[in-house]
């Protein structure tokens, strides 16, 4: 039935709209992000949360989507957790190294919201961990489960490690990533002694960093990657989040003078605490503007930080929208209340 209506609403719009959607099931209908961003005219809205740590139920996903559902997401991005490694005592005393992921599930996460809202599910896929087979064979299940949307990223360096490793017959960097989705969507897989290979139909997001990614050397190198990765075939861009829309006007006229033309997505993250002031630029190599900062030295306690991070949210909100943006991706971190109320301002 939901299939139904959706299949009716689409048909009621241009016919361009109705050429670009797959039916994949009775239920599931997909989209690609660039086509969502093309079939709209004004700022989308949409998401990213993170798995569950291991062993909590779904529940939360469903908790933290549910009330942003009436701001219509065009899509929700899954983040992707590698293993971590910790060493364990064990009986005798000696010490086991373990691996650990705290958050996996995430091409369930994502097959699981396709099925219960029927909006797309964006899973992320990082070199980290995985080799180029490994790569493959989850890039086909996706296309088995009707997921046609990927934002591809090299992850960062484990916890044990001081700079990233990729696994022997890994992806260095999110460009041979890049590289290969084009590929599988040529039909060109791994192995060239199997041929009429299905061509694969991913759309490619890849990340963007206004303030510069932390390891490039300065801020024309990592414009010169990025042009590379859009070069190689991705689709789109987010961006890492920022607190100062300055540095995304910047980064986007950046972009334009590197001849980079594909959609630039502005990532937000709403500041729901003081210690978080210390800790994103830490965690994400971001600068927290001097305003904000001097704002959140003179709050009270953390319930103030949080109206102040929505006030300042929707402020940023608004002003980008206003800028034309495509689309709003909110970083949820889990918590839709906050996200909640800065989209009831803005869209
Ligand atoms: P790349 O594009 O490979 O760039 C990495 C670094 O290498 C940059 O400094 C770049 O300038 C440099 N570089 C690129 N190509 C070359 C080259 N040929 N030679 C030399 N240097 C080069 N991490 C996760 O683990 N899971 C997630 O779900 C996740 N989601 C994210 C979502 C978004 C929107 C963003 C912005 C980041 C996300 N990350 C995630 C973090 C990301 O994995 C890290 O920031 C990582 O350090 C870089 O990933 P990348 O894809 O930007 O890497």
């Amino acid at each position: 039935m939901i299939c139904n209506a959706k299949i009716n609403e689409i048909k009621s719009g241009n016919s361009t709209f109705n050429r670009i959607c797959t039916f994949d099931s009775a239920y599931t209908l997909t989209m690609k992000v660039t086509d969502h961003l093309k079939a709209s005219k004004s700022t989308l809205f949409s998401i990213e949360i993170l798995p569950p740590l291991k062993g909590k139920s779904i529940t939360s996903i469903y908790e933290g989507i549910d009330p942003l559902m009436e701001f219509k997401p065009s899509f929700v991005d899954v983040t992707y957790h590698r293993e971590e490694y910790v060493y364990k005592k064990r009986d005798g005393g000696y010490l086991e190294k373990v691996s650990i992921r705290k958050r996996p599930g995430t091409v369930g996460i994502c097959a699981a919201i396709m099925n219960r809202y029927h909006i797309d599910a964006v899973p992320h896929i990082i070199c980290g961990g995985f080799t180029k087979e490994e790569t493959e064979s989850a890039l086909i299940d996706l296309q088995f489960l009707g997921i046609e949307n990927v934002l591809l990223l090299r992850g960062d360096a484990i916890k044990t490690e001081s700079a990233f490793v990729p696994e022997p017959n890994g992806h260095n960097y999110a460009i041979d990533l890049v590289k290969q989705v084009v590929e599988m969507n040529k039909g060109l897989y791994l192995h060239e002694d199997v041929v009429d290979m299905a061509p694969t139909h991913f759309c490619v997001g890849v990340a963007g960093y206004p303030e510069k990614h932390f390891e490039a050397p300065n801020l024309y190198a990592d414009m010169q990657f990025l042009k590379a990765k859009v070069d190689a075939g991705a689709d789109y861009i987010v961006t890492q989040m920022f607190f100062d829309n300055q540095k995304f006007f910047e980064f986007k006229s950046k972009c334009k003078e590197a001849g980079i033309n594909v959609p630039i997505i502005p990532g937000l993250k709403i500041l729901t605490s003081k210690k978080q002031i210390l800790a994103l630029p830490k965690l994400f190599h971001i600068d927290v503007p001097q305003d904000l900062f001097v704002e959140v030295e003179k709050c009270k306690d953390d319930k103030e930080v949080r109206e102040l991070g929505i006030r300042w949210c929707i402020q940023q909100s608004k002003e980008l929208v206003k800028a034309g943006v495509p689309c709003l991706h909110f970083y949820t971190m889990g918590t839709s209340e906050t996200t909640r109320r800065v989209a009831s301002e803005v869209f």
